[in-house]
């Protein structure tokens, strides 16, 4: 979707990511700080909390969808999809239409934010699935290979190296990495967040740790069935292709 609202780039508007202290957190109260139309005609609108746990698009992770709705559970704004409007905003928009009834607004500021449970648990699967080929793909000595790039959507996802792997060897590297993902998912090791020294947010999925925000499983075994379908390389880049189980 383009971009939402034009707001105001030095504008105060704050939201706390309720999404990085737990991905199965799954509504939460919020205030509503500002609500503006993006397309009249369609009736689509940006609304801005003080905090949310619907998760941005960003960093290779689709959007999370949800539902705010009123307190009193009269008035619903279904959540098609949520963004930072640039990468140093501090606040999301959460964008979509106010459904059900003839009301555009809330009658009181403080609202409940739910996120589409399914969606999420199956966008943390696939990210954290990703992840779980590093530590794979380190754990068969292959550390030259150095991660540049993750796409975690339902359709297609990979991830990316810079290095090579020759074309007459990728097979073998193809089953040796469904062997170590399938142990490291069966070990069901502690999914590790912390913070390094410069600030940023550290994810460690079986073993390897990497910056990131978004949202994983707790323990790899949450995971399920991970599956590398193939092996592809263009310019200096190697992607690993990749399926989850249902
Ligand atoms: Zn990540």
């Amino acid at each position: 979707m383009a971009a939402a609202a034009e707001l105001d780039s030095s504008s105060s508007l704050q939201t706390e990511h309720l999404y990085y202290g737990d991905t199965y957190n799954f509504s939460c109260e919020a205030k509503v700080l500002l609500i503006k139309d993006v397309d009249l005609e369609q009736g689509t609108k940006v609304i801005v909390t003080d905090r949310t746990v619907l998760h941005p698009q960003g960093g290779g992770q689709p959007a999370d969808t949800g539902m705010i709705r009123s307190k009193d559970k009269e008035t619903f704004f279904k959540v098609s999809h949520v963004q930072k409007p640039n990468k140093d905003s501090l606040y999301i928009e959460h964008i979509g239409k106010f459904e059900g009834n003839e009301r555009e607004s809330f009658s009181d500021s403080v609202v409940e934010i739910i996120v589409d449970e399914g969606r999420r648990r199956r966008n943390a699967r696939l990210h954290s699935a990703g992840h779980l080929l590093d530590s794979a793909f380190d754990v068969l000595g292959r550390t030259e290979l150095e991660p540049t790039k993750g796409y975690h959507f339902p359709e297609g996802p990979y991830v990316e190296y810079i290095g090579n792997i020759p074309p007459d060897e990728r097979d073998k590297v193809i089953a040796d990495l469904n062997q170590e993902a399938t142990r490291l998912i069966e070990e069901n090791s502690q999914v590790l967040v912390s913070k390094n020294d410069h600030g940023d947010r550290i994810v460690n999925v079986g073993g390897s740790g990497c910056p990131c925000g978004g949202t994983h499983v707790k323990w790899t075994g949450e995971i399920g069935q991970l599956t590398v379908t193939k092996i592809t390389k263009k310019k200096k880049i190697i992607r690993v292709s990749y399926v989850i189980s249902d």
